[in-house]
């Protein structure tokens, strides 16, 4: 078993609210949401952080945002907030990349 709890959640190791899967992204439901909609657009690729992307990862990382925008378009958001946390001090606590999206609704 993987140590990533990220990982984890995407190899179906743990169990997460999954509210949109694809090919190479998954978004779950924060379980500490620090908005009325909080989830986290996750590749399936362990990438540990922004820092660590390379030239091949580019579309992968346009993914991220693209689910972003069509879990928005699905739910009816008239507004959102995407955000990558980057390292620890950049706020970041789970090292596989992630993807905020917060919403009042
Ligand atoms: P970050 O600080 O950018 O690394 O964000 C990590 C986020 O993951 C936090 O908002 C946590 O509340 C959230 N989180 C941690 N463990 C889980 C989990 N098992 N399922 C869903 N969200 C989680
Ligand atoms: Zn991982």
């Amino acid at each position: 078993m993987s140590s990533c709890i990220f990982c984890q959640i995407i190899n179906k190791e743990q169990s997460a609210e999954l509210v949109y899967e694809d090919e190479k992204v998954i978004a779950i439901k924060d379980i500490n949401p620090k908005a009325p909609i909080h989830l986290l657009i996750i590749p399936k690729k362990h990438i540990p952080s922004i820092k660590e992307i390379e030239e091949q990862d580019k579309e992968l990382m346009g993914c991220l945002v693209f689910a972003a925008k069509k879990i928005a378009k699905d739910k009816n958001l008239p507004g959102y907030k995407l955000i990558f946390n980057v390292g620890r001090e950049g706020g970041q606590i789970i090292d596989h990349i992630h993807l905020h999206l917060l919403a009042n609704k």
